[in-house]
């Protein structure tokens, strides 16, 4: 008689499929090139060491575009080096603002407090859409279960004239901690203060046990994404003052 597969056996073969299905997808992505030129941009944030050590599985030498705001945690842009040299990832951009546009919009870095939408397209989307014009899709982290706002996420799809693909969009967070387990990765230092979602410094807290992963985004404050990301066919997008 064929024996009941443990609770255990069940999820390890979970994590192996989804595990086999994302590499797939990247694969065709960045070494078949079936989506033209593709990039991953990565936050190097709680999750990201899973796509990145895929990423060096699939083909190291790929484009990762990180993009620096100038306000992120000193401890994302060591976690960044840290992933950088153990994964022997040898083509990390880093993406900033332009100083320009800094001086003329934010010279005293509190952009964030009065206009924190003005301060995102700044720092973030501004630079990151000039990177992605030298590539036809991108890759992101982003999974249905980190909010409301995400649940309907798609595995590929096609916004503002590229292609996005979200090879982790079904995973939830028994696979992301069976992955850092199964293949020993760093976790970010943040991460064992109770950041689970983390990125600039003065807009991410701490969440709480039952609180969605991103909670601790612009707390207390009326946005949940940085305009980077469209999020139900609706792009969340302000403009930088010229
Ligand atoms: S997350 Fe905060 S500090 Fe970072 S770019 Fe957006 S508003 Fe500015």
């Amino acid at each position: 008689m064929r024996p009941e597969p443990t609770e255990e056996t069940l999820s390890q073969s979970n994590l192996d499929a989804q595990e086999e299905s994302a590499l797939r997808l990247l694969e065709k992505a960045l070494v078949k090139g079936e989506f033209g030129r593709a990039a991953l941009v990565s936050s190097f944030g709680a999750d990201s060491a899973v796509l990145l050590h895929m990423i060096s599985r699939v083909k190291r030498d790929a484009p990762v575009l990180f993009v620096d705001t100038r306000m992120l945690f000193q401890e994302t842009l060591e976690y960044q080096l840290e992933l950088t040299e153990k994964f022997g990832l040898t083509d990390v951009r880093r993406i900033t603002p332009d100083a320009e546009q800094v001086r003329r919009n934010d010279v005293f870095g509190r952009l964030h407090i009065n206009d924190p939408d003005s301060c995102c397209a700044l720092r973030k989307t501004a630079p990151l859409d000039a990177a992605l014009e030298d590539f036809d899709a991108w890759i992101t982290g982003r999974k249905r279960h980190q909010a409301d706002t995400r649940a309907d996420l798609k595995l590929i799809e096609q916004a503002d004239g590229r292609i996005k693909l979200n090879p982790l969009v079904f995973w939830e967070r028994p696979e992301i901690a069976g992955y850092f387990e199964k293949h020993d990765l760093p976790r970010h230092p943040l991460v064992h203060k109770g950041f689970r979602s983390i990125g600039c410094g003065p807009c991410t807290s701490p969440v709480a046990d039952g609180e969605d992963e991103r909670a601790g985004r612009w707390r207390g404050r009326d946005k949940t994404e940085c305009g980077i990301h469209f999020e139900n066919g609706k792009l969340v997008r302000t403009t930088v003052a010229a």
